[in-house]
């Protein structure tokens, strides 16, 4: 991992107000962190793209809100109450808490860095955790554990507990029992299946998609907005009859991964990867997994639910939940949005050196970017800051854009390169003359000039999220 660049982005992400450590006045919360002033746009920018080019240009998907809280029964029925553990091993000396998988894979990395040479070794043990991990075998992984000698990182004790499992769900009190937080918003669309099918005379093949939080209690959660105990998923189940389960798996994989390609962050960064080991509810599943600074991980998921879901809430609910007498299949597609947040905002940022100065710039796909347009007055007299903030007015109800005065034009620019506004619009002496103003481009900072009646246009053209729907459609 390049851990100098990945503190600099947590670092830019802060001082730049795109995240901020949640409760940070108080000492921080462990995994979980706040969107700041652009950081809250960008995610805006990410959810409208998701959510018009599943619901806007498939005229069989349409949206849905659930509620986070939700029947209890809804855990009990999706196997969420007995299966949705993640198993962890306590140190009882450090009193810390490990996933054991991650100890094992750390010391096989701590080998390999050192030039141990034994691959033929170094293989074997990984496959033998794979195959323990597959069968859920704990009770070999904890052996292993035992075997390698391995010790707590941070007081080097070889006191361990037992490997146990450990609910990721949060749990609200109620009087009357526990409710949950919800670990996946899919359930929501699950329960509401046959609400939406009935009041919009859905027919199969039909999606239902959704945009909301999720809360799991993850036992390892340092890689930043990555891994959070409570983050944001974009959902979308697609009902199909059961026959033609592969291929509408094979047609969203593929539909997915070309969303994902038009962002245009680099082909080599996303990886397609097959599941060996699947999710309690799913059949068959693949991951687009992008290479993070911290290298190749899960981004989205793409799964074949069966009927594993609705079945299960036919028997808790005791409710029908089928179409003609049978009961869909569904094909998932879950995205993480601070993932893909992640994803843009690490590959986005850039050093660049420009003879002899350095300059920080945000190179993010323009129709994503907080600010559209920055309009700035050369200098702050003869009028100019008038005309300037004129422009500004006018268009300000069309776009997103940011008028400021404060400083040099040089730090303007470098200010706007740094939160990733894609166009800058400078007003100067020859505006009052000719009616037009310095346009510069935020990645090859090329300068023309434009007339003012054609700023708006031009905004529109190269930030609007048009473009990149119509190369969907093909
Ligand atoms: P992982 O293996 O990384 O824990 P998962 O396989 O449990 O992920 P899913 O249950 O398939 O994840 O959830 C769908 C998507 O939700 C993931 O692809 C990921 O983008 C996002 N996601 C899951 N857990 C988290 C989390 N703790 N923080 C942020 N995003 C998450």
């Amino acid at each position: 991992m390049d851990s100098h660049f990945f503190h600099f982005l947590i670092s830019h992400a802060k001082t730049y107000g795109f995240v901020f450590p949640s409760s940070e006045i108080y000492g921080g919360l462990n995994a979980v962190y706040d969107y700041g002033q652009y950081g809250v746009e960008l995610k805006n920018n990410i959810k409208e793209y998701w959510w018009k080019s599943m619901t806007q240009i498939h005229e069989n998907i349409v949206g849905l809100d659930s509620s986070v809280l939700m029947h209890s029964n809804v855990w009990k029925a999706s196997g969420h109450v007995d299966k949705f553990n993640e198993f962890f091993i306590d140190n009882k000396d450090s009193k810390k808490r490990y996933k054991p998988e991650v100890l094992i894979r750390e010391y096989v990395d701590f080998r390999k860095k050192k030039g141990y040479k034994n691959n033929h070794k170094i293989n074997e043990i990984l496959s033998r955790l794979d195959q323990s991990l597959k069968k859920n075998d704990f009770l070999d992984i904890r052996v292993l554990i035992e075997e390698l000698n391995i010790s707590d990182p941070i007081c080097g004790s070889k006191n361990w507990t037992n490997i146990r499992p450990f609910n990721m769900m949060f749990k609200v009190q109620e009087e009357k029992g526990d409710l949950f937080l919800r670990p996946e918003t899919a359930q929501g669309i699950f329960s509401n299946f046959f609400n939406v099918k009935k009041s919009n005379r859905m027919k199969i093949p039909f999606g239902i998609a959704q945009i909301g939080k999720s809360f799991r209690n993850e036992i390892i959660a340092r890689q930043f907005i990555f891994r959070m105990r409570e983050f944001e998923q974009m959902e979308m189940q697609f009902f199909i009859l059961p026959e033609e389960e592969m291929k509408w798996y094979e047609y969203w994989k593929k539909i997915r991964l070309k969303w994902h390609l038009e962002l245009n962050l680099g082909n080599e960064k996303y990886k397609l990867r097959d599941h060996d080991k699947l999710a309690h509810y799913a059949s068959i599943g693949s991951d687009i997994e992008f290479n993070f600074p911290f290298g190749f991980r899960e981004m989205e998921g793409i799964h074949s639910r069966r009927d594993f879901d609705l079945r299960n809430h036919e028997i808790f609910s005791k409710k029908k939940l089928r179409i003609e007498n049978s009961i869909p299949y569904v094909i998932e597609t879950s995205l993480g949005l601070d993932r893909l947040f992640l994803a843009i905002f690490s590959s986005s940022l850039k050093e660049e050196k420009l003879n002899g100065n350095q300059r920080i710039v945000l190179k993010i796909p323009p129709y994503l970017s907080p600010v559209k347009a920055a309009i700035f007055p050369l200098v702050q007299k003869d009028g100019l800051p008038e005309i300037a903030k004129k422009i500004f007015n006018d268009l300000k109800i069309d776009h997103r854009l940011i008028y400021d005065q404060k400083k040099s034009i040089g730090k303007l620019y470098r200010r706007q390169d740094a939160i990733g506004t894609p166009l800058c619009f400078t007003i100067d002496y020859d505006t009052v003359k000719t009616n037009t103003v310095t346009m510069r481009y935020r990645d090859t900072m090329l300068q023309k000039r434009v007339h003012i009646n054609k700023i708006s246009k031009i905004i529109e053209n190269e930030t609007g999220l048009r473009n990149i729907l119509k190369k969907l459609l093909i």
